[in-house]
């Protein structure tokens, strides 16, 4: 069964930037308003993420962390348009299954905070303001295996702090911290969308353009740069798109981007952009595949037009 586990989180978990992701979604599925998150060595000793959220009641902890355990859906209509981030229920069962992780909840109800050790099972008082806290220590300590493709301390954190930036970013009304060793990596109190997206990349609000459009169907809105500050190289441009929330990496979208700016500029320079795209959740699939952050249309003719439209027109010089 360890073994069957170890092997099952290798689909979740592959580096410290994975299980940051998992536990912060999961952080915000309980509705929390503030998540701390904590790495040390690059998050291969230590990932801890505390949440302010609504908590796991004592009996249920140790459901918590069982294989396909999942409090989010209870029906095929529900999995149908999920809204929740997780719905799979075994990122928990995953993590545990490859590092030494405790989960510690407070309700807002209970007097106080109960503990749980996922290897030994032991469960303990544990004095906490209401919320969670699940605490990661030694990634792949017994899977030597999988720890020899982990890559140096610095170059973890990098992933780890880049995961929970995309997340911060989709999630501007919740307040975040993140640590790293001794160190403060960023802080950020509850903002607007666009105080967000300016201060996680400290840019200059001049040098980008607003891209918003709208159907019955699906809303776009975001950030494209100016055209005179783009990269001259893919590497250093900067890309987000995020479907309902989520941050995917899609063809389709990258490709609608890329078009206007092209057919705008008649250039070579890489698009810089940071875009929200909000669809109808019957009309689009984000569980194409849990971990790479895929999507597919219902209509994707339709989106590519939105998504092109909206960024040609930011692009398109402004009319006096
Ligand atoms: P999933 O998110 O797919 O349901 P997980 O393995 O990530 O599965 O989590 C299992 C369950 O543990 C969740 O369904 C939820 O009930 C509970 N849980 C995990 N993390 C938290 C948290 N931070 N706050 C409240 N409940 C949580
Ligand atoms: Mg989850």
């Amino acid at each position: 069964d360890t073994l069957i586990n170890q092997i099952a989180a290798g689909e979740v978990v592959e580096r410290p930037a994975s299980i940051v992701k998992e536990l912060a979604e999961n952080s915000l599925d309980a509705g929390a308003t503030e998540i701390a998150i904590h790495l040390e060595a690059g998050g291969i000793e230590r990932v801890c993420v505390r949440d302010d959220g609504c908590g796991i009641p004592a009996s249920e902890l140790p459901l918590a962390v069982a294989r396909h355990a999942t409090s989010k859906i209870d029906s095929l209509k529900a999995l149908l348009s999920v809204t929740t981030k997780g719905f799979r229920g075994e990122a928990l069962a995953a993590i545990a299954a490859v590092t030494h992780l405790t989960i510690a909840s407070r309700p807002r109800e209970a007097p106080h905070g109960m503990k749980l050790d996922a290897r030994s099972g032991e469960l303990t008082p544990y004095a906490m303001a209401p919320g969670t806290e699940v605490d990661c220590r030694a990634l792949f300590d017994t899977v030597p295996a999988r720890r020899k493709f982990l890559k140096t301390p610095q170059t973890e954190a990098h992933h780890a702090i880049e995961a929970a930036r995309r997340l911060a970013l989709a999630h501007p009304q919740v307040a975040w911290q993140v640590t790293h060793n001794d160190k403060l990596v960023w802080r950020l109190a509850p903002q607007s969308a666009e105080a967000r997206f300016l201060a996680l990349f400290h840019t200059d609000p001049a040098e980008w353009r607003l891209a918003h459009a709208e159907t019955p169907a699906a809303q776009l809105l975001g950030w494209v740069i100016e055209p005179r500050f783009a990269r001259e190289s893919a590497r250093q441009a900067l890309q987000y798109l995020f479907v309902n929330g989520r941050a995917v990496r899609d063809r389709l979208l990258a490709q609608a981007v890329r078009q206007a700016y092209h057919d705008v500029l008649h250039g070579h320079r890489q698009p810089s952009y940071v875009l929200f795209l909000t669809v109808a959740p019957e009309l689009v699939d984000v569980n194409v595949h849990p971990a790479k952050s895929e999507v597919r249309f219902r209509d994707p003719n339709a989106i590519f037009r939105l998504v092109n439209g909206a960024i040609a027109q930011a692009l398109a010089p402004t009319v006096v």
